[in-house]
């Protein structure tokens, strides 16, 4: 499943140093590979060993020796790119888009994350919400962003996507009180959620 078009522009990312590295070894925000794309990843030269359950799991990270704190194995510190970049996981080609429980887990959540510096300099702000102590309900992307935003929303909720959501719910996060919330994703919820 590929996303396209990608929000933040390839060159930008490559200058950025967030995604793909992780202040501890069992971070929450490792991307999950589903069994199809760990197949796609190890087919590509990634140790089987990183991914400790074949059927779908985080994958498991390495020490950063060029700095602090981890990388995903999939990610070449020199070039500063994606290995596997062609196969990489829906959890990846999201970012900074996210999907997450409410605070509540009784709905689904699609958000931007203000941790993207990309997407932060987008709203107008210097510091993310965690810094700043700012409400993340008040940050606004322009309107180009979040008509791309609801237009990736709208592919998430398609039935192929459903579908697929469906049998991988562990690509829905956790509540993320930084995420800026764009919208419940009602019709996922009821895929997910039995009814009452
Ligand atoms: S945080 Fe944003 S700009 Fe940085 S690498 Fe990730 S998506 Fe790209
Ligand atoms: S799979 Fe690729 S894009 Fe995803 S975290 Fe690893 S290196 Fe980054």
């Amino acid at each position: 499943m590929i996303l396209e078009p990608q929000v933040v522009p390839s060159e930008v990312c490559c200058r950025c140093e967030v995604c793909c590295r992780f202040p501890e070894a069992g971070s929450l925000l490792r991307p999950y590979f589903t069994d199809v794309e760990i197949g796609q990843a190890i087919s590509h030269g990634i140790d089987p060993a990183y991914f400790t359950n074949r059927s779908g799991c985080q994958i498991s990270v390495i020490s950063d020796h060029t700095g602090d704190g981890y990388l995903c194995p999939a990610f070449d510190p020199e070039t500063r790119h994606c290995r596997i970049y062609p196969v990489r996981p829906l959890d990846c080609q999201l970012y900074p888009f996210a999907l997450m429980w409410s605070d509540a887990e009784d709905y689904v959540l699609f958000g931007w994350d203000p941790k993207c510096p990309f997407l932060l300099v987008q709203s107008g702000e210097d510091l993310p919400p965690f810094l700043s102590d700012k409400d993340p309900s008040r940050l606004t992307l322009p309107d180009s962003l979040v008509q791309q935003a609801h237009s990736v929303a709208g592919m998430l909720e398609s039935k192929k996507t459903l579908e697929y959501l469906s049998t991988h719910p562990r690509l829905i996060t956790a509540f993320q009180p930084d995420v800026v919330i764009i919208k419940r994703l009602n019709r996922l919820t009821a895929a997910l959620l039995p009814p009452q």
